[in-house]
């Protein structure tokens, strides 16, 4: 059981069901959504490894959501499968062309879309070489290394939740860029938490304490958020 979590969007009720019911039967974990906006936001919430999405959708089409889920920072790790009508082709052609992994053409049999998906996440999460997500940083006596999800102060390995290695890896690799609350609240998201702006400063005061000496790195942006202390300035 490999136990992936894996978002079902699909407006169609008995294929989201049968869909959902043949995933989980392989052992992933799934959430579904019945149409494009709240699909979107849940895959925004939960950053699943893969997301199975319905080309067709009332509201926001497959298309826009691939879209908007491949251009943010916070969701484009998520792998993507496509159902399609046969009809659409070209949504074909323009989704793998916007990022989407692969896709399987409705009427389909469940296990061709299991075996697509598991072809697919055996790619891993999507990388992306403008996303310093990997690169591993070197900031004053702070070394962040989120392959192997480690930080060291000072040489001392000091214990960060996934959610604060991502945060404090987003603002030390811009070093001087201000970044508002909200646009740090994807950061952290993704364990299910409902994230606010005040998740955001609790999450910082958290990074400050654990940083120690070091915690003025972090500098607050008086009405406006945080960034990280950039040396040349
Ligand atoms: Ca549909």
């Amino acid at each position: 059981m490999s136990g992936e979590l894996i978002v079902v969007i699909e407006d169609e009720p008995d294929l989201r069901e049968i869909v959902a019911y043949n995933l989980e039967r392989e052992g992933f974990r799934v959430q579904t959504a019945a149409d494009g906006r709240q699909g979107l936001e849940l895959v925004r919430r939960l950053r699943p490894e893969l997301v199975v999405l319905d080309l067709m959708l009332p509201g926001l089409d497959g298309i826009e959501i691939c879209r908007a889920l491949v251009s943010d920072p916070a969701t484009r790790t998520s792998r993507i499968v496509m159902l399609t009508a046969k009809s659409d082709e070209s949504d074909v052609v323009l989704g793998l062309g916007l990022g989407a992994d692969d896709y399987v053409t409705k009427p389909f049999g469940t296990k061709e879309l299991i075996a697509r998906v598991r072809a697919v996440l055996r790619r891993g999460p999507r990388r992306d070489a403008n996303e310093p997500g990997a690169e591993r940083l070197v900031r004053e006596g702070v070394v962040i290394d989120p392959d192997r999800h480690e930080v060291t102060v000072d040489g001392e390995p000091v214990h960060f939740t996934a959610a604060e290695l991502r945060l404090l890896h987003h603002l030390a690799a811009q070093p001087g860029r201000v970044f508002t609350r909200a646009q740090l609240i994807p950061r952290i998201s993704g364990e299910d938490a409902v994230v606010t702006e005040r998740t955001v400063d609790a999450h910082v005061r958290a990074l400050r304490k654990k940083l120690g000496r070091w915690r003025e790195l972090i500098e607050t942006v008086r009405g406006v958020g945080y960034r990280f202390r950039d040396r040349r300035r």
